[in-house]
């Protein structure tokens, strides 16, 4: 919501902010207890959480049990309590693992479940072509939503629970809130249920779906396969990738059954007068819908590569390739070292790049993007100096330096041909600390990762003016 362009739609829906911590605070001292910040929120006017100060585990489970009873009293859903170490310094000292804090941890509530019946089962396409069984149920309230469809996932998933049509089945919601099918209740299982047996040609082209051994979805081998391309279409325009407002899934449906969109570079052929024709559609959508589309050619890079849909390339990933690559020539160049070399990419994500640009069909595609005007590189590219003892290293940045923001310590470190990453792993060069640094810092020691001292970094960094 706060994304909207327009400030008014934003104003109109019912947004809250509830602070559950603080994470730094100038010109008063700091709290010495995690309570105490949540209080001087409250003071300053903030909402914030209920909490309570637990001095046993006891009271922490009489706690948590307190509000396993009252969750649906709460404005909002609540999958669980987290239970905090209360004091700062000792928050400190129990530092992180990579994936969490080690002084926190969350007690959740047991999902809610409810049972129902399975009208029928169907198959999916996805943009890669997997087929995947979905189960349509009868519309049943779980917790406040109504559940009508639950996936299945794969067909080993289908085959392990059994699931069949005119089954009744226990359906459950947890944390996720995505739905999921915990079992079939076979004593109310009706007389003459079949096991369902995937298909094994495509249920939207009727080409081929082969499994390949070792893998667990069976794919469409057609390439232009109508559904694959209505997800590819639906995957590009999205307003994480392109952005295109209006190209939502019923014109994505007639673009494609009308043959007017046979890959995606195809969206920036489209024009005014195509669009009018279509039903449903006036010349004051399709006049919206072409403005969007070409607004859409200044998307940032980073977006584009998203946007194209390699595989097992989400936002974040395509955010670091836009930053180690700075353009799509450098990035189709990139050999399989050179991607592993970027930040959180494994051996298994550079194969899918590669494979991906090592596609002639792929190729042609982002030529015709690039032709049409779509943004091809990292904007304001910093220029980058020859060879510094920032050149390709990855550093993480914690505590602060006087004088400068974060912002100009990054853009320093860029112009160096450093990349400027968020967490210290073992792929981390040089951890630069400045004043009151984290528990990156405690980290980096841990890890034996280089740690870099302020007056060294102004020192370099003179140096290179
Ligand atoms: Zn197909």
């Amino acid at each position: 919501t706060i994304r909207m362009l327009d400030p008014k739609i934003t104003a109109r829906r019912p947004l809250d902010l509830l602070l559950w911590g603080l994470t730094s605070l100038s010109g008063a001292p700091a709290p010495g207890r995690h309570s105490d910040c949540l209080d001087l929120l409250a003071d300053l006017g903030f909402r914030v959480n209920p909490t309570r100060r637990c001095a046993t585990l006891e009271d922490i489970d009489a706690y948590y049990r307190e509000w396993q009873e009252k969750r649906d009293t709460l404005p909002f859903e609540a999958d669980g309590c987290v239970v905090k170490v209360d004091e700062l310094p000792l928050q400190v000292q129990a530092g992180a693992t990579s994936r969490a804090p080690r002084w926190a941890v969350a007690y959740k509530f047991p999902p809610r479940q409810a049972t129902t019946t399975v009208r029928d089962i169907e198959i999916n396409v996805t943009r890669s072509g997997a087929l995947t069984p979905v189960a349509i149920l009868e519309p049943v309230d779980i917790g406040g939503a109504t559940i009508s469809r639950c996936t299945l996932h794969n067909e080993d998933e289908l085959e392990r629970k059994d699931v069949r049509i005119g089954d009744r089945v226990l359906v459950e919601r947890g944390g996720d809130v995505i739905p999921k099918i915990v079992k079939v209740i076979l004593e109310a299982r009706p007389p003459g249920t079949e096991t369902f047996r995937m298909p094994r040609v495509c249920p939207v082209c009727g080409a081929a779906a082969p499994r390949p051994e070792g893998e667990v979805y069976a794919r469409c081998v057609n390439a232009s396969c109508p559904a694959r391309l209505k997800e590819s279409i639906r995957h590009f325009a999205q307003r994480e990738a392109m952005n295109i407002e209006g190209l939502g899934e019923a014109l994505v449906q007639k673009l494609v059954d009308h043959a007017l969109v046979k890959d995606i570079a195809d969206i920036y052929g489209l024009d005014t007068s195509t669009l009018a024709g279509l039903e449903r559609m006036g010349k004051k959508s399709a006049d919206n819908l072409i403005r969007e589309i070409e607004k859409s050619k200044s998307t940032p890079f980073e977006r584009v590569i998203h946007a194209l849909g390699i595989r097992f390339v989400g936002e974040r990933t395509a955010e670091l390739l836009a930053e180690a690559f700075t353009d799509i020539d450098a990035l189709m160049r990139a050999s399989r070292e050179e991607l592993e070399r970027v930040f959180e990419v494994g051996p298994k994500v550079a194969d899918a790049i590669r494979q991906f640009f090592d596609q002639e069909q792929n190729r042609a595609l982002i030529a015709r993007l690039g032709a049409a005007g779509v943004n091809m590189q990292t904007a304001g590219r910093p220029a980058v100096t020859a060879e510094g003892p920032f050149t390709g290293k990855s550093v993480v940045v914690t505590g602060t330096i006087e004088g400068l923001s974060r912002d100009e310590i990054r853009t320093i470190l860029r112009r160096q041909g450093a990349r400027v990453v968020e967490s210290v792993s073992k792929k981390t060069d040089i951890v630069l600390c400045g004043q009151d640094a984290g528990s990156k810092l405690l980290k980096a020691r841990a890890l034996g990762v280089r740690v870099m001292e302020a007056e060294e970094f102004l020192a370099l960094a003179a140096d290179s003016k």
